[in-house]
């Protein structure tokens, strides 16, 4: 093998792959892709053609590729329909070859060596790839391209797979009453039954949808993922500046939005539930951060108790929670969704703001994953020590709000 493309070896090497294999032009040129900088496959199997007497005329139909190779445009406007109403700066393609084909190039190869040689696969993603650059002013991104289009080649399907967009914010839930996230319906699990009205929810809303709707709406999206920093409870209130979020948009069309329209859309559809701010571009590897982020948080917890509250002791045992660890055996109300064990949470600040009767409101300021209701009550003894045992009285969490979460 020579590297000059119509060296003598390589002429008489195209001789014989051609009085065995009926090929065409472009599959020719394709086992000497390597000889020879700007010519295409085509222009490499004609030149060794030429000077191949006895087989100069090209061939009609070809044994091995079955045409596809004259078909780039083809595929080429293909992808470029299929592509039409999204947004996006790269792409890569892939393209899907009939395996009787790939079987057929696999034994050419291994009955001629062939170092020059490209695959018909690796042809067709470069050139349909090059074209494709040219006519939508867009590049190739082989290691995070925005969409991937890979296209059959057998029966003209264009699938493309989409990169998800993440929108990074904070969220304040104002009222109770609403869980962070979608709930299946436990019967249905979505599908819609009577005992959930047909909704395949067990709530109506969720600050998930309540954010995600007009998300959905604006890039045309088919799906969403919400990812929290922790989250409350359904009846707690998130106040203060909010809790961070990243929502992931799927299989969505238009990218680009004004981030202050997009937080102005938002909470006119939440008013009054949900509100966010800070809105801004973000990617799957914040999800992560964010996800995993442990942050204290200051609440304000207003409890009730079984009978009149003193404020001294109440102080008292304030006092003594700040600056302490607690522990807190899993509460039975989570026990289905956590494992069982002892926690050991940091309680950085406790006060008391004010005490009427029964009811007392405190701020308390603790560890990531602190469980304030089970704090208060004590669980049964579960946590320890607890505000129900150190004033003596048996008190609950009336109602509860994140004040803010610290460190973000
Ligand atoms: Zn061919
Ligand atoms: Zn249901």
């Amino acid at each position: 093998m020579s590297e000059e493309l119509h060296s003598l070896e390589n002429v008489d090497l195209a001789d014989k792959i051609l009085s065995k294999y009926p090929i065409c032009n472009a599959c020719l040129g394709r086992f000497f892709a390597k000889i020879g900088h700007d010519i295409s496959n085509n222009y490499r199997g004609s030149v060794l053609r030429q000077h191949l007497k006895n087989r100069s005329k090209s061939i009609e139909k070809c044994w091995l590729c079955e045409g596809i190779t004259d078909k780039i445009d083809h595929f080429t406007n293909l992808i470029i329909d299929a592509l039409k109403n999204y947004e996006f700066e790269t792409f890569l393609i892939g393209c899907k070859i009939d395996d009787e084909i790939l079987k057929k190039e696999q034994e050419i190869q291994a009955s001629f060596p062939l170092p020059f040689a490209e695959s018909i696969k690796n042809e067709l993603n470069r050139e349909i790839g090059k074209k494709l650059e040219e006519k939508l002013r867009k590049t190739v991104d082989f290691e995070n391209p925005t969409i991937m289009a890979v296209v059959d080649t057998s029966y003209d399907v264009v699938d493309l797979q989409i990169k998800s967009l993440y929108v990074y914010g904070r969220y304040r839930k104002l009222v109770r009453g609403i869980p962070q996230t979608k709930w299946f319906c436990r019967i249905c699990r979505g599908k819609g039954c009577r005992r959930c009205s047909y909704t395949g929810k067990l709530y109506d809303e969720s600050v998930e949808e309540l954010i995600a709707e007009k998300l959905l709406q604006k890039t045309k999206g088919t799906d969403e993922s919400f990812h929290g920093c922790g989250r409350e409870d359904i009846d707690v209130r998130m106040l203060g500046t909010g809790r961070p979020f990243v929502l992931e948009i799927k299989d969505l069309k238009i990218r680009k939005m004004e981030m202050s329209d997009l937080t102005k859309e938002i909470n006119k559809y939440a008013k009054g539930k949900v509100e966010v701010s800070n809105l801004r571009y973000s990617d799957g590897e914040e999800v992560v951060r964010v996800k995993n982020a442990e942050f204290r948080k200051i609440y304000r917890v207003k409890i009730l108790g079984e009978k009149s509250i003193n404020i001294e002791k109440l102080k008292k045992a304030a006092r003594t929670l700040q600056g302490t660890t607690i522990s807190q055996y899993t509460p039975s109300r989570v026990a289905r969704r956590r494992a069982n064990m002892i926690r050991e949470k940091k309680i950085y600040a406790c006060n008391v703001d004010s005490v009427d009767g029964n009811i007392a409101t405190l701020t308390i300021e603790s560890e990531s994953g602190t469980y304030i209701k089970e704090l208060v009550s004590g669980d049964n003894g579960n946590t320890y020590p607890n505000i129900s045992e150190l004033i003596s009285i048996p008190c609950i969490v009336k109602e509860l709000d994140v004040m803010e979460i610290k460190g973000e």
